[in-house]
């Protein structure tokens, strides 16, 4: 691939764009150097990235004398007392508002430096260096940012935009399989609330994507960026358009809480597609086939579909009782029509389910 493509987010308040190439650390100096020039500059990451990339950066970035700080690696480090010590450091050395950082890793390390930036000396620039699948097409759009606390994960944040996005695929070549199936079911998400046609090329090309193959991934993963664009541009008019990329999570999110945070969100997302795909049968606004479709493409990528039968579904029902985007204590679900369409009506998404069919979408084998 010679070029990189670049995706603008148009925002009222503040748009960036998302470059997505295979060696973008040359891209990013020069972003830094055009737009933030004599910033200091500071890099976020975690253990893992950086044993595995310290050199690539320091090689890359030197010009810029990154202050590199690194966190252990997982989703139990995403808390308030890490963010505290990211801002400590950066504190020590006495970087001010004249500071530019680089988020450099999956979600948890996206989503953690967001929030220091965004309070950091009332807030600083940020750009996002995704290098997990799920980072790369969802966490890293949008300016969400956050961290997790007992009660519950993300429940502490902000929103705050970054300056630009930079997604180099060369860095899932060293992301395990398990994280790049993680990131698989957003994609496959995105796929069957918004678009068909990429549906029908995941179908047909999961084989060269488990491969890894460049062109196939650049593909599916330029299409469900500008897929997320079309949906958070335009909720900025139609307010709660935003809730389609929420498919899949509401019984995933309850299920995620459910196991304790021990399974993988796109783990939990993928049973939560296969509940909602048999929620739309049961309300008789997706058909039979269409749902099967949808589980086969998740079997393909080894993506879990399948409820156990010791879960209790009441438990289930209750924790989506209390989620933050129920209303009047009523979990609410996105619907399919078909797969590329989801229903709305009077400018709603999502809907309020009655619990008998929640309870037999969970418990009905598919
Ligand atoms: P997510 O992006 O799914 O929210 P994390 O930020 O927790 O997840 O990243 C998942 C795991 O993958 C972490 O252990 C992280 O260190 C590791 N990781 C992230 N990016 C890469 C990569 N490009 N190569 C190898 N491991 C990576
Ligand atoms: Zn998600």
């Amino acid at each position: 691939m010679g070029e990189e493509i670049r995706i603008e987010i148009e925002s009222k308040n503040k748009g960036y764009p998302i470059f997505i190439g295979n060696s973008t650390s040359a891209l990013i100096q020069k972003f830094i150097e055009e737009n933030h020039k004599n910033k200091k500059v500071g890099i976020i990451t975690d253990d893992n990235i950086k044993s595995l990339y310290e050199n690539t950066i320091s090689k890359s970035l030197n010009h810029l004398s990154p202050y590199l700080i690194s966190i252990p690696a997982g989703e139990k480090n995403k808390t308030r007392e890490t963010k505290e010590r990211i801002e400590d450091m950066l504190l020590e050395k006495k970087y001010s508002r004249d500071t530019i950082i680089i988020a450099f890793g999956g979600g948890v390390i996206g989503d953690l430096t967001g929030f220091v930036a965004s309070t950091y000396n009332r807030g600083i620039s940020i750009i996002h260096v995704p290098t997990t699948l799920l980072a790369m097409v969802d966490s890293s759009i949008g300016g969400k940012t956050g961290v997790d606390t007992k009660y519950g994960k993300n429940l502490i944040g902000t929103i705050h935009q970054p300056d630009a996005v930079f997604i180099d695929l060369n860095f899932l070549n060293s992301l395990p399989k398990e994280e790049f199936l993680n990131g698989m079911s957003e994609i496959i998400k995105i796929a069957i609330t918004s678009d068909k046609e990429l549906f029908e090329f995941i179908e047909k090309n999961s084989k060269e994507i488990l491969e890894k193959e460049e062109n196939t991934l650049l593909y599916i993963i330029k299409r469900s960026i500008e897929l997320k664009k079309e949906i958070i541009e335009r909720d900025e008019e139609e307010s709660g358009l935003r809730q389609t990329l929420n498919f899949g999570h509401t019984f995933g999110h309850a299920f995620e809480n459910y196991s304790e945070y021990k399974i993988k969100h796109g783990f939990c997302i993928s049973r939560g597609i296969a509940v909602e795909s048999k929620i739309s049968v049961l309300t008789e606004n997706l058909k039979r086939e269409e749902e099967k479709r949808i589980v086969s493409l998740l079997d393909k990528f080894s993506l879990p579909n399948k409820i156990n039968e010791d879960i209790n579904p009441n438990k289930i029902i209750d924790i989506m009782k209390v989620d933050k985007k129920t209303r009047n204590q009523k979990p609410r679900f996105v619907i399919l029509k078909e797969i590329g369409r989801i229903k709305t009506k009077n400018k709603d998404f999502s809907f309020e389910i009655k619990e008998d069919i929640i309870k037999k979408a969970i418990e009905t084998p598919k």
